[in-house]
Formats: structure tokens, C-alpha cells, sequence
């Protein structure tokens, strides 16, 4: 008989794969950190002598299920935190405390931050971070050279993070803050063709393209930037339609709505995803639908900066992919996301179970975020990676679910409508490798990370 090598076998009680509920399951994992199989641990058993396990871990009261997939994030404004109650509206958290702050970054902060941010989602089951990162330039106005992005990367690298770093392109803007990110738009395609070239064969990070915004990227660098994403056979993102004063803005740059403006540009289609897309008329919704946009959707950001509440329900019913991400970062949850998001439309509808089944909301944490990133992450399935978490199901803060008659509806429910702790994650896995065990770091001392940040504010 032909020996494969297999380096990891993990036994749980329960295993989700991001579609389907499996009982007395494993997981098979290849010495590349890819899924082999996935199977009942009886017919593993049966395999034994076709697979060299080297290492085989037990989950026995536990449900193992894919690794969360943030599909938006700006690492450095959890330095905001402090601040976060503080601003009147959008525009005055943007100007008297989002653009004095980016005034003052370097690389040893973009780290810092970056480093407590990431470290806090890994411990809270998110596998790999959508970081849309727009800092590319030094106090001065002058190119970093990819010197900041690579802070970012070094954090993400150091705690064993996937991470799609979603590289901002932004050419327009006359505020102090904004010369921290304008860039000539040729500048901005080349830097960001030139990083996705040098990670194209990392197993960790890889890059996509991002015009900031309608406000921020100019129409040439919208459809350059769409341009590059199909040579790179990447998605695309772009901030849009946050707050209401974005239709006024839309109208006066391209006489039409945010969508609109992009369909007029030529660029809208299954590569691109929305980032936010709250202010969004009827027609728009089915434009989107029609033309295979994702969503990359922040309910908890979008509440703390009054931008609105977006149509979720509207995009279930269109089967539209819809993400979750943190974008600034207040939380770094996509369970509480994802409850906030349903929670909104209670309050918004005065009904409940808006968005049908637990498993819609489910599916937002990894599975369509893996899609709006363009990785084979986000669901257990043979090829995927293997990135998923561990939770122990009877931990308190997780009963009575395990013991129901219906186990899946009711623990997807619990996982999503009650808040648990990160005691109850016993195992984080990236790339088949271990990040974090019985909630603390494996990869990065618990203390560096409070030490880089006293010595950034010291
Ligand atoms: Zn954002």
C-alpha cells in the first residue's frame, strides 16, 4: 500500500465546515497546511496505515468550524479607541481625531498597532485580516517605499496571521492628513502591482488593489485600479456609499449615484466589493445583485460613526455575498458583528429574524468573506487551507446549546446571540499551524504586545 503523508490529525466532537454539520468528524492536514480530507474519525481510523500522522489532537465536547475571515480592517485606528465617544459627527471624528493621529504615525507604530490589533482577533478566531491599508507615505509627503505596508505585514507575520493586505490607491485630497496617501495614480498602480509581485508565492499574504473611495481616487485610477485587479485575478474594493453625504458627492463628480458612478466608469462587476454600500436606492441593490458585487459590510463601525444601517435583508434576498469586517476596529469580534447586524434591524424594523436562520449570518463570518478576498479559506474542504478555531462547547458561557436536541441549530444560534469569552476558544490554527492555544498567543509572548505599545506612547 502507497504511503501519504499526512502531518496533522484533529479528532472533535463536532465539525462545521462552513456548509455542513459533521459529528465524531477529523480533519486531515497536509505537510503544505492544506485540508487532505475531511471524514468520520471511524473511517480515518480504517486509513491509519495510508497516512502518517505525526502529531493527532482530541476535541472530544468541542466544535471545531472555519477560522473568521475580516474582510475590512484599518489596524492603526485602534490607537482611536480612547477617543472613540468624543467626536459630534463623521466629519469632525475624521478631522479633529482620524487625520491628527495618521500626522503622526511611523513604522514602529504601524506596527505596534498592527500587532495588538491582530494579535486581539486571532485570540478572537479570526484567521485572516482584509487589511485595507492606505498610510503609504512618510510625515513629509514622500513615498515610504512599501516601508509602511511592511510594518503591517511584519505583525501579521510575527503572530502567524493570514493576511490579505488590500492595498489603497488614493490620488485626490487637499488636507494635511491626505499626504500621508495621495500618491500620483501611475505611482499607486506600480508600488501596488510591484507588492503583489513579491507575495505571489507567500503561503501567508497576498495583495489586492483598492481605490480609496469616490472622494479619494480619481475616475483614471478607479478604472486602473479595476484594470489591475483582472491582470492580477483578484477582487477589488473600494469604500462606497458610507454616509449620506456620499450621494451628494457622487451626484456632483459623475451627475449620478455611488453606484451609478461606477457603472459609468465601466469597472462594476464579480471582482469588485463594496465596502459598506448603506446609501443604496432600489435599482442600485439590483444593479449590484445583477452584476455579482460582494459586500464587505461593518455594522458595529457604521453604528459608533452614525454612517447608517445598511439593507442586509435586501442583500440575503439577492443572494448577494456579504462579508464581515472591524474597520476601525472598536471590536474586534465578527460573532458580535454579526449579531449587531441582525440586532440593528430589530430596532430598525421593530420585527425580529430578519435575516432568515442563524446560518445566513453564519455563512458572513467565513465563508462568502474567503470569496470577497478571492482565498481558498473560509470553509473545511479538501484543497482549503486549513484555518479554522476550536471552540469547547461546554464551556459556560456556551450552554445550554450542547445539550439541545437540535445541537446545530442551537449552537449556531448561541454562537452568534450570546457573547462568549476567549477562555471558551481552546485552539486557533493557520495554515495547519497552531497561533493560539487555550486563549493565549503561541507564536508572540502576551507581553510584546503590551510592550511595543507603552513604548510607541511612551
Ligand atoms: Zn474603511
Amino acid at each position: 500500500m502507497q504511503t501519504m503523508c499526512t502531518t496533522k490529525r484533529i479528532n472533535s466532537k463536532y465539525i462545521d465546515t462552513g456548509t455542513t454539520w459533521l459529528i465524531d468528524h477529523c480533519l486531515l492536514i497536509d505537510e503544505n497546511g492544506k485540508i487532505e480530507k475531511v471524514c468520520s474519525q471511524a473511517e480515518a481510523n480504517a486509513l491509519n496505515r495510508q497516512y502518517e500522522v505525526e502529531e493527532e489532537l482530541n476535541f472530544p465536547h468541542s466544535l471545531l468550524m472555519p477560522g473568521c475571515v475580516n474582510t475590512h480592517s484599518h489596524a492603526f485606528q485602534v490607537l482611536l479607541r480612547p477617543t472613540t465617544g468624543q467626536p459630534q459627527h463623521f466629519q469632525d471624528w475624521v478631522d479633529r481625531f482620524l487625520y491628527p493621529l495618521v500626522l503622526e504615525l511611523d513604522e514602529d507604530s504601524l506596527y505596534a498597532s498592527a500587532l495588538l490589533v491582530f494579535s486581539q482577533m486571532l485570540k478572537q478566531g479570526i484567521t485572516c485580516v482584509g487589511e485595507f491599508f492606505y498610510l503609504h507615505n512618510l510625515p513629509d509627503g514622500a513615498s515610504s517605499r512599501q516601508r509602511n505596508v511592511k510594518a503591517v505585514l511584519q505583525a501579521a507575520r510575527d503572530l502567524g496571521m493570514r493576511i490579505s493586505l488590500i492595498r489603497a490607491l488614493y490620488d485626490q485630497g487637499e488636507k494635511e492628513g491626505q499626504r500621508r496617501f495621495k500618491e500620483p495614480w501611475e505611482q499607486a498602480i506600480e508600488q501596488t502591482r510591484q507588492l503583489a509581485q513579491q507575495y505571489e508565492s507567500h503561503p501567508l499574504i497576498s495583495v489586492l488593489p483598492a481605490p480609496h473611495s469616490l472622494h479619494g481616487a480619481s475616475a483614471e485610477l478607479i478604472q486602473a485600479a479595476a484594470a489591475l485587479a483582472q491582470e492580477l485575478d483578484t477582487p477589488w474594493h473600494i469604500h462606497l456609499a458610507e454616509q449620506k453625504h456620499d450621494l451628494e458627492l457622487a451626484q456632483s463628480l459623475y451627475g449620478t449615484t455611488p453606484v451609478g458612478a461606477l457603472e459609468k466608469l465601466g469597472v462594476l462587476d464579480h471582482r469588485t466589493v463594496l465596502v459598506h454600500a448603506i446609501w443604496l436606492s432600489e435599482a442600485d441593490k439590483d444593479l449590484v445583485a445583477q452584476k455579482q458585487v460582494g459586500i464587505a459590510y461593518n455594522p458595529i463601525t457604521n453604528m459608533a460613526l452614525g454612517d447608517g444601517v445598511a439593507d442586509l435583508p435586501g442583500w440575503v434576498k439577492r443572494r448577494v455575498s456579504v462579508g464581515l469586517g472591524t474597520d476601525a476596529n472598536i471590536e474586534t469580534n465578527l460573532f458580535a458583528e454579526a449579531r449587531t447586524a441582525e440586532y440593528l434591524q430589530r430596532v430598525q424594523s421593530l420585527s425580529m429574524g430578519c435575516v432568515p436562520a442563524a446560518r445566513s449570518l453564519y455563512r458572513m463570518l467565513h465563508l462568502q468573506g474567503g470569496k470577497l478576498l478571492g482565498l481558498p479559506i473560509g470553509e473545511l474542504k479538501v484543497g482549503m487551507e486549513a484555518d479554522f478555531q476550536i471552540v469547547d462547547l461546554e464551556h459556560p458561557s456556551l450552554l445550554p446549546a450542547a445539550f439541545a436536541a437540535d445541537v446545530e441549530t442551537a449552537v449556531l444560534n448561541q454562537l452568534i446571540f450570546s457573547a462568549w469569552p476567549e477562555s471558551a476558544l481552546q485552539a486557533v490554527f493557520v495554515g495547519g499551524e497552531l497561533v493560539v492555544s487555550k486563549g493565549q498567543l503561541v507564536q508572540v509572548r502576551e507581553e510584546s504586545v503590551r510592550e511595543e505599545i507603552r513604548r510607541i506612547l511612551a
